[in-house]
């Protein structure tokens, strides 16, 4: 079977082999067998060892969801009665850290910061410091609406010297940028299977400390079906998902487990940081203008500022590329009109070569000038 191959810029799902693809097509299983359980232990064993974490502390916990599901259940699951979250929060996915806690109304505070800058860390002690009831803070590592990339392991070694938990979204980060869960302060990190493994929606995880989770089982109850402890209990005497499992996700993501492996962390992270340069000599050449100071980027996402041309029109450009199988995705930025690039998925740099034909050709068909101008 001949299947396209579309080049996804969007910040995931990504661009994945044909391989995981075909791994969906599987002879139909029921997943309460032991054949589905034996899967289901490496997998988790797998998602662990990908953040360097020590098995006999770490552990790794599977949801049926999309990436969000794992901010609800970290944040709904690991706080104490009487205490309080503290996001640290610079962009958008923080923000929805922070909305969480508003619908399960648990006592938090929203320490706002820029979105292009990195938080700042004085700020986040003397927040430690006047709050000694903060039991779990919150951030995000690569804050895919802008690109930045946050300072986890110092945030988290505050977080620790004031006795806390830390919760990392690593949804954007994990299996590209590496991680190493307990040289990097974290307690806590997650991810989903359509970002950095290169593979099908509907699978999330977290990954983080086995003894907190146990702790955890005597906290506030706030949900039934995203609740951690009840999840990682249920694993544990059962080997298996609470509920159903999105099957035929999980066969795909075992074989993007296997690739991921096979490429080999360095060499993934090389490949995703010569899609980011590329990218930018891209934008460059075009005269394109980046949200945030490269310094402080992840070498994921790049957030481009629309240019100041009045013949300007995302959507057309949009629809220019995407009948070409390029996609490109708004930003996700209040402040500015941005769109986004990333170098998430299974593509390299000659993909984005080609992107950039289609796109030159896009701004000539609309008279876009090239290079394209901005006011200031
Ligand atoms: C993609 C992403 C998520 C999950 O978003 P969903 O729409 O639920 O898949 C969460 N956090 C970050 C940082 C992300 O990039």
């Amino acid at each position: 079977m001949k299947i396209k191959r579309n080049i996804l810029l969007n910040p995931g799902p990504a661009t994945t082999t044909d391989t995981v693809k075909m791994a969906q097509v599987v002879p139909d299983i029921c997943p309460r067998e032991k054949e589905f359980a034996s899967m289901m232990k490496k997998m988790r064993e797998d998602l662990v060892r990908i953040v360097h974490g020590d098995l006999s502390r770490y552990t790794s916990v599977l949801f049926c969801g999309s990436g969000t599901i794992n901010i609800d259940i970290c944040l709904n699951s690991l706080l104490p009665a009487g205490k309080k979250v503290l996001v640290v929060n610079n962009g958008a996915y923080s923000t929805r850290a922070a909305e969480i806690c508003e619908y399960y109304g648990l006592p938090f505070i929203d320490l706002k910061f820029p979105v292009d800058e990195q938080p700042d860390l004085d700020t986040i002690e003397r927040t430690l410091q006047e709050h000694p009831d903060i039991a779990l803070v919150h951030t995000t590592h690569n804050e895919t609406g802008t690109g930045i990339l946050n300072p986890i392991r110092e945030i988290g070694a505050l977080v620790h010297r004031y006795g806390a938990v830390f919760t990392v979204d690593t949804t954007s980060t994990y299996a590209m940028r590496p991680i190493d869960i307990e040289k990097d302060n974290i307690d806590f990190c997650m991810a989903s299977a359509q970002k950095g493994l290169m593979a099908m929606t509907g699978l999330s995880f977290i990954v983080g400390n086995t003894e907190i989770i146990k702790k955890s089982a005597d906290y506030p109850k706030r949900s039934y079906y995203c609740n951690l402890y009840l999840q990682y209990h249920f694993f544990e005497t059962t080997g298996e998902m609470h509920f159903t499992p999105p099957v035929q996700t999980i066969y795909a993501v075992r074989q993007a487990l296997d690739e991921y492996f096979a490429e080999g962390e360095e060499a993934k992270w090389q490949r995703h940081l010569s899609v980011f340069e590329a990218i930018h000599a891209g934008l460059e050449r075009l005269g394109f203008q980046d949200l945030i100071r490269r310094e402080l980027q992840a070498g994921l996402v790049v957030s481009v500022k629309y240019p100041d041309d009045t013949n300007w029109d995302f959507e057309k450009v949009h629809d220019y590329c995407y009948e070409r199988g390029f996609t490109i995705y708004p930003g996700k930025v209040s402040t500015q009109s941005t769109f986004r690039l990333c170098a998430l998925g299974a593509i390299t740099a000659k993909d984005i070569e080609d992107f950039f034909g289609v796109l030159k050709e896009a701004l000539q068909v609309y008279s876009i000038k090239i290079p394209v101008s901005y006011e200031k």
